[in-house]
């Protein structure tokens, strides 16, 4: 059995001062070599396991006979940002985590193949025949952007609604350039507007403009796609110490504000040692970020062990490698106070009990302490959805049905809310796990469902 095909990897010492992807490219010889160990199963296990079944098999069988132009829209049936999906999926939970070959040796690289696809190739559109209808989007992430191709292929004129004044979600301000270069988010957003989608920037829907001021402008439907980006905090003594940030600022001024360049009006003070708190994806991001913006020491404090860690398992090797110190079954208890910095951080010492609602063993305090010296923390232990959209439709006496939580509720088959012509995806409405995958599937099911609503008025 042939091995599995590797992307070339810049080294860690090399990468850990600049924001370059850190994987090439698979190359042509690669590409269709690891295309030729596929088996071409009869009851492809790779489809069940991804969230949008892209027909794998099919577009891998593409690759080993060199279309890649025929890959692209075999995978494009499906999910609209194969560079994307291609780099940040949890593959190894997904597909490859399916694959049949992974029982004895190791899966195909069906990520890697993704992503070498969708760097090579673009949507295409043919003609559109203009319905007349107009759909209104607010949020231009993963959940925004494919409801915005699907509607406008089918011919409504869409208009993208974004608070931000540059356009992807989490794509552009929270998932650092290392992971995910931004040409190939600007290619696809690019070809949106080449389309005939219409983007307006620096709008915030609930308060430049309303939900019902929409509907009264004549859009026949609304998709919100406004994500989960208000940071959960701790709760502990310290916690508004200067020096303290939630990853989504944390990320944000330096994804989207550069507050990694020397001239910028949004800095970020660089300190000598940082806590990053969690274990998921938003908090190796941070880590790595720190890395890069010259921190000395920056470790990751996780309340459970090394297994219950919820990031992608590449996202845990690459920040191991590039020096981020884990600390495993450490919860915060304080961060100390000197003259209104940071001054250092207590943490209880965890042990494992039985596992947990989540399926995860729960983390039990000792009573054990244990300080770290940090003068910096980042807060990476998840988010909620950003409130203002729901409470200015409360106002209008639109009825709205949210959770305890203020996640927006909607059928999960067609994304519909509990109002007329109102649609929701993607974090702001989770059917599933938060993942960039899961938040196009919600925007594809949320087009079809106003591709189908529209085609009967
Ligand atoms: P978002 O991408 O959050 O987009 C919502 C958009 O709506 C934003 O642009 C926002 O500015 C805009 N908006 C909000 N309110 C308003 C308003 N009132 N008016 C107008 N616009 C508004 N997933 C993975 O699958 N793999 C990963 O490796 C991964 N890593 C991640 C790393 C980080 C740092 C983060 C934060 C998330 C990560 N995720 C990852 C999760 C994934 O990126 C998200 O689940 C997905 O992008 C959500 O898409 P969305 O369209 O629902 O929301
Ligand atoms: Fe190919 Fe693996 Fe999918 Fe089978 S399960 S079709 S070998 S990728």
């Amino acid at each position: 059995m042939a091995v599995r095909q590797r992307q070339h990897e810049q080294d860690p010492m090399i990468r850990r001062t600049n924001f370059d992807a850190v994987e090439s490219n698979l190359t042509d010889e690669q590409a269709k070599l690891e295309a030729a160990r596929c088996l071409n199963c009869k009851n492809p296990r790779c489809v069940q396991g991804c969230p949008v079944n892209i027909n794998i098999p099919a577009f891998i069988h593409e690759v080993k006979e060199g279309n890649i132009e025929k890959a692209g829209e075999v995978i494009r049936e499906s999910s609209l940002l194969p560079s994307v999906c291609g780099r940040v999926c949890p593959q190894e939970r997904q597909c490859e985590g399916k694959c049949v070959l992974g029982i004895k040796s190791e899966p195909i690289a069906i990520g890697a193949l993704e992503r070498y696809v969708g760097d090579s190739t673009s949507l295409k559109v043919g003609e559109i025949k203009e319905t007349g209808k107009k759909v209104a989007i607010i949020g231009s992430g993963c959940a925004g952007i494919t409801a915005a191709a699907d509607l406008r292929r089918a011919g409504h004129e869409v208009v993208v609604f974004e608070a931000l004044h540059k356009l992807g979600g989490v794509l552009r301000y929270g998932i650092p350039p290392f992971r995910l270069p931004r040409k190939f988010l600007d290619k696809e957003i690019e070809n949106l507007k080449s389309m005939g989608v219409k983007f307006v920037t620096n709008v915030v829907v609930g308060k430049s403009i309303t939900v019902k001021q929409l509907k009264e402008d004549g859009f026949d439907a609304i998709v919100i796609g406004s994500g989960a980006g208000l940071p959960k905090m701790m709760g502990i003594p310290g916690e508004n110490l200067n020096g303290v940030y939630s990853a989504n600022e944390f990320l944000t001024r330096v994804n989207l504000m550069q507050a990694n360049l020397e001239e910028t009006a949004t800095p970020i003070r660089v300190g000598e040692k940082v806590a990053v708190i969690g274990g998921g994806n938003v908090a190796m991001d941070a880590a790595r970020v720190a890395v890069r913006v010259g921190f000395k020491k920056v470790y990751i404090v996780y309340r459970r062990t090394e297994a219950e860690l919820p990031a992608r398992l590449e996202e845990i090797r690459h920040a191991k490698e590039e020096g981020v110190v884990f600390q495993f079954l450490h919860a915060p208890k304080e961060i100390y106070n000197k003259d209104g910095y940071v001054a250092g951080m207590q943490f209880e010492i965890m042990e494992l009990g039985e596992p947990d609602e989540s399926g995860r063993r729960k983390p039990i305090p000792t009573g054990k302490t244990i300080d770290l010296d940090v003068d910096t923390v980042v807060v990476a232990l998840g988010t909620g959805p950003n409130p203002t959209i729901q409470a200015s439709m409360l106002r209008d006496d639109m009825n709205l049905t949210t959770d305890k939580k203020g996640y927006i509720v909607i059928e999960a088959e067609t994304g519909k809310t509990s109002v007329d012509c109102i649609y929701a995806g993607g974090d702001v409405a989770p059917t599933g796990s938060s993942t960039a995958i899961n938040a196009m599937g919600a925007g594809k099911r949320a087009a079809a469902a106003i591709n189908a609503m529209l085609a009967q008025n």
